[in-house]
């Protein structure tokens, strides 16, 4: 039998929990499932220095367990378990969890954020903290007057490298093609700026290191097969995000990426009683404080749809 829930919350980053300490404030009950990365992107890096309220900065995984202590502090249900399946076609929502449980409930909040994409390379994961990052503005402060290379050659690539440009001494674009997909004056910026040299055809053979983390990289030149060494102490993908939306195909609003399209200034996505807030329907900002903002609303937007349909 179906467990009777009136707001559910699907994801455990920043939003997940943001949305859950509201919701349970409001008097809500809500039941979290927190997916398959309890905490998010977040317990994947080192040090958050960009938060309100840590002055001292906090390392990711301390700040998610804060999150959640908080959360639970005000009653919000936590529970281990991936959403594997939903049916936003009746009233209440149809949820199931790990293909299994199957849930019902008056409102659903999305929080299940986005995921970085990797090269596949092994040193991503054995140096991930230690000089790999896929983010420049979480982590590039830790790189200041080093060399830094970026992979990728869209505006995320871009930005990123002009963002670490301001703060290392030299910053290698790695771009696979001749050519940039990033907007012209965003590549404008890349191409005039003195510290940013662009490799062109060029791709990442292998991440090199030691027990105190990045040291260089190998890279080949895909025409000529020429291969190069670069000392460095970054290195950053930025070749795009993959939002975790698979689950609410056919059922919810995405754009040509596929991230959940929220009206405007508000978390509502097209189906009433379902909302979205955090890095699932987010692709500019992505930040670890926007998608707690935007969990605020999802909670607040919930609570008043659950009063106006006398639900709550
Ligand atoms: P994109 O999908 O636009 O670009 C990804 C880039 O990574 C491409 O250049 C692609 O190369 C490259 N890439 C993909 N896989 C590999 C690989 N295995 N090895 C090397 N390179 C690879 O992602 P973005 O994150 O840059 O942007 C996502 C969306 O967000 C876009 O619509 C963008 O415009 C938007 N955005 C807007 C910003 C703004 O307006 N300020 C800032 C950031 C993002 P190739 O070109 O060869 O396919």
């Amino acid at each position: 039998m179906a467990e009777k829930i009136k707001c559910l919350i699907i994801g455990s980053g920043p939003a997940g929990y943001t949305a859950a300490i509201y919701a349970s404030r409001a008097g809500l009950q809500p039941i979290m499932y927190q997916g398959g990365q309890p905490g998010g992107q977040l317990t994947t890096t080192t040090e958050v220095d960009n938060f309100p309220g840590y002055p001292k900065g906090v390392d990711g995984p301390t700040m998610m367990q804060d999150l959640e202590n908080q959360a639970k502090r005000f009653g919000t249900d936590v529970r281990f378990g991936l959403a594997t399946k939903v049916d936003f076609s009746s009233q209440p929502k149809k949820v199931w969890i790990d293909d299994q449980i199957e849930l019902e409930a008056d409102a659903v909040i999305i929080a299940t954020g986005a995921s970085a994409k990797w090269l596949g390379l092994e040193g991503e994961t054995t140096f991930n903290g230690l000089g790999v990052s896929a983010c420049a503005v979480c982590d590039g402060f830790f790189y200041r007057n080093q060399v830094v290379a970026v992979v990728g050659a869209g505006d995320t690539a871009a930005e990123e490298a002009s963002y670490l440009a301001n703060l290392c001494t030299e910053v290698h674009l790695i771009v696979r093609r001749n050519e940039m997909r990033a907007s012209l004056i965003m590549q404008e910026r890349v191409k005039n700026n003195p510290k940013i040299h662009i490799h062109w055809n060029s791709e990442t053979e292998e991440i090199l290191g030691d027990a105190n983390g990045v040291t260089g990289i190998r890279i080949k030149n895909r025409e000529n097969g020429a291969m190069e060494e670069i000392a460095l102490t970054g290195f950053f993908v930025a070749i795009g995000h993959q939002p975790n939306t698979s689950i609410f195909k056919d059922q919810l609003d995405m754009d040509a990426q596929e991230y959940l399209i929220t009206e405007k200034g508000s978390s509502r996505t097209n189906i009433p009683g379902v909302f979205a807030c955090g890095d699932v329907q987010d692709s500019i900002y992505r930040q670890a404080v926007t998608a707690a903002g935007s969990g605020c609303m999802a909670a607040l937007d919930a609570e008043r749809w659950l009063a106006a349909n006398h639900l709550h």
